[in-house]
C-alpha cells in the first residue's frame, strides 16, 4: 500500500480533533482525522451509556469559533444529554462539511518521528501509512478505559460492558439483574438512571464520591437569546477564569467571613445546583485542611438527610478524603436510589468481590449476587493512556510509554521534549487534562497550535520541539503549585492512582485556566523562546 502524505494528521474526532481539522484546513494545510470509531463525537460517541450527561452548562460547553452557528443551534436543557451532545457536534461537522476529511474505524498504532526527512510515520490497524510534518493528538484525557478482570470473569454467560464502551443499538436493561461496578461520575449517572428499570440492581462501589445535585431547568427561548446576545462576552470570558467556566472563584477570603457568613455562602453556591460549589466557590478547600472539613462536612450533611438506611449512609458518604479532591460529580436521584427494595449495595473494601461464576458475582462474605449483566464503569487511563497506548517514537527511537512509565512530562501539556512536531491536546500537565471546563481548555489549545505552526511557516522553519530547560521549567511551576494542594495528598484518577505502576504526579495543571492561558500567550509573544525551532 503507498505511503498517504499529509501536512497534518489528527488523532480522534472529537471535541479537539474537529475543531483542529476545521482550523488547519480554514489555513489551507492538507489533514487528515484518524478516528477509532465509526463515527464523530469523541467522549460523546464513545459515553452512550444510560443517564450520560455532560455536567457543563450548555451555553459555555460549546464551539466559540462561528456566531452563526452559535445562533442557529438550540441548547433544550442547561445540562444536555449525551444524545443531544452528539446531535451538537453532528451539527458543527455537517455544516462545516468536516467528515470528507475524517477516516473512521481506523486506529492509529504507532507513530514514528524521521529525523531525516523530518516527518512522522503513522501506522493504523488497517494497515495504512500515513506521512505527515505533524501530529496532533486530539485522543482524549478519558478514551482509555480501564478494567479489573475477576477469576472466572471468562466463565460469566450474562452481558458485560464498559460505560465507555456502550453498544450504539443499546442494552435492554428492563427487568433484568444487573451489577454495576464502580461508582464514580459515570457509574453515579447509571445506577441513578436505572435504578427504576431493573429488576434488581447491585453497586460494586469501591470509594465513594461526594456529589452535588444538578439544578437542570428546560431552557426556554428567552434563556436561549438572552445567551446568545452573550456570546462575544463568554467566549472572552471562560478563557480568564480559573476552571474555564462563566463563573470564577469567590473573590472573598474564607478567613474574612464568619462562620455563619461561610455557611450561608455554602448554602447560596449549592442551591445553583452546578459545579460552582467545588471549582467557583473557595480556593482555600483545595490547600487548607480546616477549610476543607467545613465544607466536606457540609456536603456530607447534606448527603445523609437523602438516605433511609445509616448502615447504607454510612457507606455512601465518603470520610477517607476531602470534599473537591476527586473530580465532583453532579446527581439527580442518586441517593434516592439506593432508598429502593431493589437496589443493594456492596463496599468492595469491606466485601471484596472473590470470582465471577456463570452466572454470578461471589463476594468475600459468601453471598452470591445472580446477575445478568455487568456494567463496568471503573473509569479511565487519564491523560496519558491515548498516548500511551500508540507506540510514539520520537528523536533517536525515544518512547512516550517508557519514558512516562517512569516519569510523566509534558511541556504545557501541549509539546513534549524528544518529540518534534507533535502536538497534544487534552495531555498532562495543562488544565485540559482534569480541570477545565473542556471546550474551553481543548480550544484554547487547538489555536494555540494553529498558530504555532502558522509562525513556523511564516518563519520557513520545519519543526519545532520543546527545549529540556523549557520543559523542565514548565514541571516545576506545576509541581510547585501542586505540592501545595490537597489534591496532591490524596488518591484518585486526578493523581494517576487508579492505574497500578502509574507514576505518581497531578496530572492536571492547577493555576488555574486564566493563568495557563497567560503562560501560552507569553510563549507566543516572545517568539515561541525556550522552543527549539529547525
Ligand atoms: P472514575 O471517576 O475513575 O470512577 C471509577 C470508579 O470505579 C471509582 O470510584 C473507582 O474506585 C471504581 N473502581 C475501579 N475499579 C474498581 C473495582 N475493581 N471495584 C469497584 N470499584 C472500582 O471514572 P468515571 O466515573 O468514568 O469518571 C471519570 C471522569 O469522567 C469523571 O471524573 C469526569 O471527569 C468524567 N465524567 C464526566 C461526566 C459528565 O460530564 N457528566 C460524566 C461521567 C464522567 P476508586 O476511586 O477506589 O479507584
Amino acid at each position: 500500500m503507498s505511503t498517504l502524505e499529509y501536512d497534518a494528521v489528527v488523532i480522534g474526532a472529537g471535541i479537539a480533533g474537529l475543531y483542529q481539522l476545521y482550523r488547519l484546513r480554514e489555513k489551507g494545510y492538507k489533514v487528515k482525522v484518524i478516528e477509532a470509531g465509526t463515527d464523530i463525537g469523541g467522549t460523546w460517541y464513545w459515553n452512550r451509556y444510560p443517564g450520560a450527561r455532560v455536567d457543563s452548562q450548555s451555553h459555555v460547553y460549546q464551539y466559540w469559533f462561528s456566531e452563526e452557528l452559535n445562533n442557529e443551534w438550540s441548547w433544550s436543557e442547561r445540562f444536555p444529554t449525551q444524545p443531544e451532545q452528539e446531535r451538537y457536534l453532528n451539527f458543527i461537522v455537517d455544516r462545516c462539511d468536516l467528515r470528507r476529511d475524517i477516516q473512521f474505524e481506523t486506529r492509529v498504532k504507532s507513530a514514528s518521528y524521521n529525523e531525516d526527512s523530518l516527518r512522522w510515520i503513522i501506522t493504523t490497524d488497517t494497515g495504512e501509512t500515513f506521512s505527515t510534518q505533524f501530529l496532533i493528538s486530539c485522543g482524549g484525557m478519558l478514551s482509555a478505559p480501564v478494567k479489573p478482570t475477576y477469576p472466572g470473569e471468562e466463565k460469566f454467560k450474562g452481558q458485560m460492558f464498559h460505560t465507555a464502551r456502550w453498544p450504539r443499538e443499546g442494552v435492554n436493561l428492563a427487568g433484568k439483574r444487573v451489577a454495576v461496578i464502580g461508582a464514580g461520575a459515570t457509574g453515579i449517572q447509571v445506577i441513578q438512571t436505572i435504578a427504576s428499570e431493573v429488576e434488581k440492581l447491585t453497586v460494586f462501589q469501591r470509594t465513594p464520591q461526594y456529589t452535588i445535585p444538578m439544578n437542570n431547568p428546560k431552557l426556554t427561548d428567552a434563556d436561549r437569546n438572552a445567551f446568545k446576545k452573550r456570546f462575544h462576552e463568554l467566549k472572552e470570558k471562560v478563557l480568564g477564569t480559573y476552571v474555564g467556566f462563566d463563573y470564577d472563584l469567590d473573590p472573598r477570603s474564607w478567613a474574612e467571613l464568619s462562620s455563619d457568613e461561610q455557611q450561608q455562602a455554602l448554602e447560596e453556591i449549592w442551591a445553583d445546583g452546578s459545579l460552582q460549589f467545588w471549582v467557583g466557590s473557595f480556593f482555600e478547600m483545595f490547600v487548607d485542611e480546616e477549610v476543607n472539613k467545613v465544607i466536606s462536612d457540609f456536603v456530607r450533611k447534606k448527603i445523609r438527610q437523602r438516605i433511609n438506611d445509616p448502615e447504607v449512609a454510612r457507606k455512601l458518604i465518603p470520610t477517607e478524603y476531602g470534599f473537591g479532591l476527586h473530580r465532583v460529580p453532579l446527581e439527580t436521584n442518586y441517593y434516592e436510589a439506593y432508598n429502593r427494595d431493589n437496589v443493594e449495595l456492596i463496599c468492595v473494601k469491606e466485601n471484596p468481590v472473590e470470582e465471577v461464576t456463570e452466572s454470578a458475582i461471589k463476594t468475600a462474605d459468601g453471598q452470591v449476587h445472580e446477575v445478568d449483566i455487568i456494567i463496568f464503569a471503573t473509569g479511565f487511563d487519564a491523560a496519558t493512556g491515548a498516548l500511551t497506548r500508540i507506540d510514539i517514537r520520537g528523536r533517536g527511537g525515544r518512547s512516550i510509554k517508557e519514558e512516562w512509565s517512569k516519569e510523566i512530562r509534558t511541556t504545557l501539556g501541549l509539546q513534549i521534549h524528544g518529540y518534534p512536531n507533535l502536538f497534544t491536546t487534552g495531555a498532562p500537565l495543562a488544565p485540559s487534562a482534569a480541570l477545565c471546563n473542556m471546550t474551553t481548555c481543548l480550544q484554547q489549545q487547538v489555536d494555540w497550535i494553529t498558530a504555532c505552526i502558522e509562525f513556523l511557516k511564516s518563519k520557513e522553519k520545519s519543526e519545532i520541539e520543546a527545549s529540556e530547560s523549557k520543559q523542565d521549567e514548565w514541571v516545576a511551576h506545576h509541581d510547585e503549585i501542586s505540592k501545595s494542594t490537597l489534591l496532591a495528598k490524596t488518591n484518585s484518577w486526578y493523581m494517576g492512582s487508579n492505574v497500578e505502576g502509574k507514576p505518581r504526579r497531578l496530572l492536571s495543571y492547577i493555576g488555574g485556566v486564566n493563568t495557563y492561558h497567560q503562560h501560552c500567550r507569553d510563549i507566543v509573544e516572545n517568539d515561541y523562546a525556550g522552543f527549539d525551532l529547525r
